[in-house]
């Protein structure tokens, strides 16, 4: 072979070994710059947990941004997607529109509504702090949702927890609450690990259930349906399962 072949194909392949990397990292990029801007809140008045790992009931969550302040618990989850992005506080899936391509996602409301009620459960339901739903998504997306959905930019975040000036809490209350939430943090590196191996599992498991015709969430039959974007894999058992493949 020829020494320009080789090295052809090592750039080749160093290309793609970066673009991977890059790919990856890209999740954890997004969460950064949100940390960043919510460091900007005035410290006397507002906490932050980034990257909160709750484990419970054999379930671990994990949680982009918790706010602790007298003024509310604000739950963020950040995102870094592009394209347009559409979609309904009632609908299971929003539509990711990138030049034409379309791709679901799981309504990320409804993704973080179960964030939000992981923490209402630790604090104890009966305490009545308002916790606020956040989703936020980078400038590489173009938000095409109801103004009227805590949806917004990143740099949108901070104004919009400030917004919320009527207060809940004591100092003492909002501080507690921040201590029992950082106490049940989990820090320890391989506990972490086992969060991020769980996930991959359950993904594998679901690619299984795909791969032999399976709903990954009842198991019930894929069958092919018609619908407004054309047709689609869903579940037999709909509508009790509105399991749609993506
Ligand atoms: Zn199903």
């Amino acid at each position: 072979m020829e020494w320009s072949t080789i090295i052809m194909i090592a750039a080749v392949f160093a290309f793609f070994v970066l673009a991977i990397i890059w790919q990856r990292s890209k999740g954890k990029r997004g969460e950064k710059q949100v940390a960043a801007l919510l460091a900007l809140l005035p410290k006397k008045n507002y906490k932050v947990i980034n990257d909160l790992l709750i484990q419970s009931g054999g379930h671990s969550t994990q949680i982009d941004h918790v706010v602790l302040s007298i003024y509310g618990i604000f739950v963020i989850e950040t995102k870094y997607y592009q394209g347009w992005i559409y979609g309904g506080e009632n609908s299971e899936y929003w539509t990711q529109n990138i030049y034409g391509n379309k791709y679901q996602l799981r309504n990320p409301l409804w993704q973080n509504q179960g964030h939000v009620k992981t923490i209402a459960r630790m604090i104890g339901d009966e305490r009545n702090v308002p916790i606020y739903n956040i989703v936020a998504f980078s400038r590489r997306a173009t938000i095409k949702v109801d103004r009227s959905l805590p949806v917004m930019y990143w740099w949108n975040v901070v104004p919009y927890i400030k917004r919320h000036k009527e207060v809940h809490l004591t100092d003492d209350q909002a501080n507690e609450i921040y201590n029992t939430l950082l106490s049940a943090n989990v820090t320890d590196r391989a506990a972490r690990k086992q969060h991020v191996t769980s996930v991959k599992h359950n993904q594998a498991r679901r690619n299984t259930a795909v791969a032999n015709g399976k709903c990954p969430r009842c198991g019930g039959n894929l069958v092919l349906r018609n619908g407004r974007y054309g047709r689609f894999y869903g579940c037999s058992n709909y509508p009790n399962c509105k399991y749609i493949l993506k």
